[in-house]
C-alpha cells in the first residue's frame, strides 16, 4: 500500500486547540469557517477576495458573484451559526484560491476528544487532507494544511492517486461516512480513507454532474434523518443508501430543490440552515421537529456551493471508531445488497488495525 504521511501540530497551538476540545466535550457543534477576503499584511489585489474565475462545475459563471453580496450573506450566514448556538472557528481566506471559501471540501475534521480528563492538547482533533481533483483547487490546500496545524490538528494526508474532497463525505454521526465518487472522488479513496480513520465509509456513485459532490443531493441530520435527491445517484447506490441501517428516514427533495441546493445544509441542534427559500423541504423539516432557517447564498451558489460547503464540522471520531467494527459487515448485511457489493465497489477493510494506527493523533 501506498504510504501516507502525518503532520503533528507545533506546540504553541495547544491555546488555539483548546477553543475547538472545549466545544467538543460540551458536545457543542464546531464549524471551521474562510475568510471571504484575505486579511494578510501585503498589498491587497484582485486576488484578495472570493469570485467566479474559472468552472470547474457546471454552476460556475467566470464574474458571475457580486462581492458586496458575498460579504454580506457570509456574515448573516455566520451570525445564524452563533445564534443557533455553534462555534465558528475562522480560516484566513487563500489568496487568488477563490473557491478556499469552502472550507469543508479542503479536509475531513475529526475530533477525539472524549471525555476532559483524557484530553492531550493539541493532540486531539485530526484533519484528512483532501486531495482534490482540479489544480485549481490543489493550490489551496498548503495554506490549509497550515493554518489547521497552527489550530492544534494533527494532518493526515492520502497518496496523490487518491483523489478525495470533503464535498464528497457526508458523515451520519455515530455511524460512518457516505463517499461520493464519479465526478471529483475516486471510489479507490474510500477505502484509503477508511483504513486510516478506522472509520466505515460508503462509496456512492453521482451521476448527475450539476450535483457533482455528495453534499449537494444529500444530508444526513443527528437523528439519521437523510435529505436526498435520488436523480443524483446511480440506481444501486440509491437502493445502498435509502436501505442503510445508518439512516432512519428519507426526506426525498426534487431536482429543482436539490439544483437550488436543498441537500447542502448545515444542522445545529434543532436548527437546520439552508442557503434557498424552499417552502417545501422546509415544511417537511418542521414535521421532524426541526427550525429551519434561511441564510441567502446565492454568491456562494453561482460558484456551485451553498450552507454545508462553506462550513467544515468538527465530527466526534470516538463515536464513528467505536461503531466501525460491525457497522460495515451489518449495513450490507441488513440492506440486503450483499450480492450487489462489487458492482457498488464497496471495500472490506480491518478497522482493528485502523484503529491502531490512528489511536493517538501525535
Ligand atoms: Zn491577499
Amino acid at each position: 500500500m501506498a504510504s501516507s504521511s502525518m503532520t503533528s501540530p507545533p506546540a504553541w497551538s495547544s491555546a488555539l486547540s483548546s477553543q475547538v476540545n472545549s466545544s467538543a466535550e460540551a458536545k457543542k457543534s464546531t464549524f471551521i469557517l474562510s475568510d471571504v477576503s484575505c486579511s494578510l499584511p501585503h498589498a491587497h489585489s484582485e486576488q484578495c477576495h472570493f469570485q467566479i474565475a474559472w468552472t470547474i462545475n457546471p454552476h460556475m459563471v467566470p464574474g458571475s458573484s457580486d462581492l458586496e453580496i458575498a460579504f454580506t450573506q457570509h456574515l448573516n450566514f455566520k451570525q445564524l451559526l452563533r445564534d443557533a448556538g455553534a462555534e465558528v472557528v475562522e480560516l484566513p481566506f487563500v489568496c487568488s484560491a477563490y473557491d478556499s471559501v469552502f472550507t469543508k471540501d479542503n479536509a475531513l475534521l475529526l475530533s477525539s476528544a472524549g471525555p476532559a480528563s483524557s484530553v492531550k492538547p493539541g493532540a486531539s482533533q485530526l484533519a484528512v487532507l483532501a486531495n482534490p481533483l482540479h489544480g485549481v483547487r490543489r493550490a489551496e490546500q498548503a495554506g490549509r494544511k497550515k493554518a489547521l496545524l497552527s489550530r492544534g490538528f494533527s494532518v493526515v494526508e492520502l497518496p496523490p492517486q487518491f483523489k478525495l474532497e470533503g464535498g464528497d463525505l457526508v458523515v451520519c454521526a455515530g455511524h460512518g461516512i457516505f463517499m461520493g465518487h464519479g465526478f471529483r472522488s475516486t471510489l479507490e479513496s474510500a477505502h484509503a480513507l477508511e483504513v486510516r480513520i478506522g472509520v466505515s465509509v460508503l462509496p456512492l456513485k453521482l451521476v448527475d454532474p450539476f450535483l457533482y459532490h455528495l453534499d449537494t443531493a444529500l444530508s444526513v441530520l443527528k437523528d439519521g434523518t437523510a435529505i436526498a435527491c435520488k436523480r443524483a445517484f446511480a440506481p444501486k447506490s440509491w437502493e445502498l443508501l435509502v436501505r442503510s441501517p445508518w439512516i432512519s428516514k428519507v426526506i426525498e427533495v426534487s431536482e429543482r430543490e436539490a439544483l437550488s441546493f436543498g441537500c447542502n445544509l448545515v444542522q445545529v441542534g434543532k436548527t437546520v440552515i439552508l442557503g434557498s427559500f424552499l417552502p417545501g423541504l422546509m415544511r417537511s423539516l418542521k414535521l421532524q421537529g426541526y427550525t429551519p432557517r434561511y441564510a441567502p447564498l446565492s454568491e456562494f451558489q453561482r460558484a456551485g456551493g451553498s450552507a454545508a460547503c462553506l462550513v467544515a464540522e468538527v465530527h466526534d471520531h470516538e463515536a464513528l471508531r467505536s461503531h466501525a467494527a460491525g457497522e460495515r459487515s451489518h449495513a450490507t448485511r441488513e440492506s440486503g445488497l450483499a450480492g450487489h457489493t462489487e458492482t457498488l465497489g464497496l471495500v472490506t477493510t480491518s478497522p482493528t488495525a485502523a484503529r491502531r494506527s490512528t489511536s493517538e493523533y501525535a
